[in-house]
């Protein structure tokens, strides 16, 4: 049976948490998040979040994700868009899509083939449609 490993295993390289802006979180991500931190709503939207009108971002210190230190500082309570990556369906349709993740995320196994990766990753959102690395 197809494993998530044989596709993908997180080296942890922070790639993906760097930048000038993060995903957006939606209102499960939000409640998630203030689950996981402990805090008050206004508290969290005011240590950690930069909110633009209806959308929602964690805030960016020194390049990355306000989260960032190392590795993931909220993992329980990540946005899903965080949890999916690199791992998002619309490389099943496009072989262009899938080369550019690839070589932006270290932990896309680097020397499976589009079709066996399309057929792994098929396999395994059959079974676990919301995957959660
Ligand atoms: S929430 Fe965690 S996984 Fe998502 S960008 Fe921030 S540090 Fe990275
Ligand atoms: S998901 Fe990919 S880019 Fe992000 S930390 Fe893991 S290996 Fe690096």
């Amino acid at each position: 049976m197809a494993e998530l490993k044989d596709i993908f295993t997180c080296t942890q390289c922070g790639y993906c948490c760097h930048g000038e802006t993060t995903v957006s979180l939606d209102e499960d991500d939000q409640k998630r998040m203030i689950d996981a931190l402990g805090l008050s709503r206004e508290e969290v939207k005011e240590k950690y979040w930069r909110v633009t009108g209806n959308v929602v971002q964690m805030k960016i210190a020194d390049g990355h994700c306000i989260f960032y230190d190392e590795g993931c500082t909220v993992h329980q309570g990540r946005p899903w868009r965080c949890a999916q990556w690199p791992l998002h369906p619309s490389m099943l349709g496009d072989e262009n899509n899938f080369k550019t993740i690839k070589e932006s995320c270290p932990g896309i196994n680097q020397e499976i083939s589009y079709k066996d990766f399309c057929r792994i990753l098929t396999e395994i959102m059959d079974i676990q449609p919301k995957i959660h690395c």
